[in-house]
């Protein structure tokens, strides 16, 4: 059987033909694009605003500055996650800090973080923003942090970029209890344009902030400016912004994608109910479920047993098999950037186990059930040996 990859993108001649479309227009950038992919992502979430940005380490910065978050502030994150969930708080010249995870969930484990708060607050070091991550998809426990956010005044950015089209509650990730919340759009996420992310906010003066920053800090608005237009090829540089700006061609592709959303998270949902299914007599341990919350299956990532084979016999088991399995996250404190910044091996336990027994298996839309039935069939075999 060909190689199997984690994750892939489902690329169809609709989005080929919205792309070349643009190709053809007058704008390949700051065109009508943007707004319209902007207006349809706000829709399909259920909230106010939506503001389109290069990346989602680009709209987790922006989203961070607007927040206020600079030097001296501090923030708090996920260390089961992508090193960019951290890394926008230090791009500001902020303190980060990790809260560690619920096992279950793998999601920042709201004790924790209720536990912490009680400590910084004592301490007099409270973060103003808190960055939840919804790991593999699964959206986190955003009502009980919304509670805590406004017992102790912090701001929630999450960190949506595994979740586009989950829902929590009852409502689409991005519309309510964050205050701010980001999308990716990499070529192995739900959606894709490429490269590309959303961060989305029912806050008028937070969106007109991140469009200000997302493009130098300029705007041509006379409502926004400091002083009289000089004329109609007058503008104002009002912050430090940055060229953090998704093109016409990107949107097309995302806009064309995001009609497509349903079907293909049908398919995964189908696919991961399916390697529930198929693999529930094996020893691991299988993705949380719980009815209050809807996966955007963005990873189905199993634990193997720690009594059984290792996580690395396995790992070279399905990789020799042509199995593209991945392993979601190396915790973002062990990294040598992050040792130098003070963190060490055991400051966080639940992620550093959950890292030590993960493996990601191929889940993206086009994946047949004939390759799935490989994928179990090459994992029985390699956890019998
Ligand atoms: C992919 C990812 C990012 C970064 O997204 P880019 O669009 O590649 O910049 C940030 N956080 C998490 C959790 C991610 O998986």
């Amino acid at each position: 059987m060909a190689f199997i990859p984690y994750s892939t993108q489902s690329i169809d001649e609709d989005d080929i033909a919205a792309v070349t479309a643009v190709l053809r227009a007058d704008y390949l950038t700051q065109g009508p694009a943007i707004p319209a992919f902007e207006e349809a992502f706000a829709q399909r979430h259920s909230v106010s605003y939506a503001v389109a940005i290069n990346n989602a380490t680009s709209a987790l910065h922006l989203a961070c500055i607007a927040m206020g978050v600079g030097p001296g502030s501090i923030v708090w994150t996920s260390p089961n996650s992508f090193v960019a969930s951290a890394n926008c708080a230090l791009y500001c010249g902020a303190r980060i800090d990790f809260v560690d995870i619920d096992p279950s969930t793998r999601n920042m484990s709201v004790s924790a973080l209720r536990d912490k708060l009680a400590d910084a607050k004592n301490a007099g070091e409270l973060p103003s923003v808190v960055i939840p991550v919804d790991f593999a998809g699964l959206p986190c426990d955003l009502q009980d942090m919304r509670a805590l956010a406004d017992e102790y005044g912090f701001r929630i950015l999450e960190d949506a970029s595994h979740a586009t089209g989950s829902s929590y509650l009852g409502a689409p990730t991005g519309s309510a209890w964050a205050d701010a919340t980001v999308f990716s759009f990499h070529a192995v996420k739900i959606v894709t344009t490429a490269e590309g992310g959303m961060i989305t906010t029912n806050d008028a003066a937070l969106a007109d902030e991140l469009r200000l920053l997302r493009s130098h800090g300029i705007t041509r608005d006379t409502a926004r400016m400091h002083g009289p237009s000089e004329g109609p090829w007058y503008y104002e540089q009002t912050a430090l912004g940055f060229n953090y700006r998704l093109t016409d061609i990107q949107a097309a592709l995302g806009l064309s994608q995001l009609a497509r959303l349903e079907t293909m998270q049908a398919r995964r949902t189908a696919l991961a109910d399916r390697y529930d299914t198929i693999l529930a007599d094996l020893p691991l341990t299988l993705p949380h479920r719980s009815n209050d919350r809807v996966s955007a299956w963005h990873l189905y990532a199993v634990e193997v047993d720690p009594a059984g084979p290792s996580r690395r016999t396995v790992f070279d088991a399905m990789r020799a098999a042509e199995i593209g399995v991945n392993v979601h996250y190396i915790p973002i404190h062990t990294q040598p950037y992050y040792r130098g910044l003070g963190f060490k091996y055991g400051d966080f336990p639940a992620a550093e186990h959950y890292y030590a027994h993960a493996i990601s298996l191929p889940l993206f839309p086009a994946m047949t059930e004939q390759q799935q039935d490989f994928v179990a069939a090459t994992l029985r075999t390699a956890l019998s040996a």
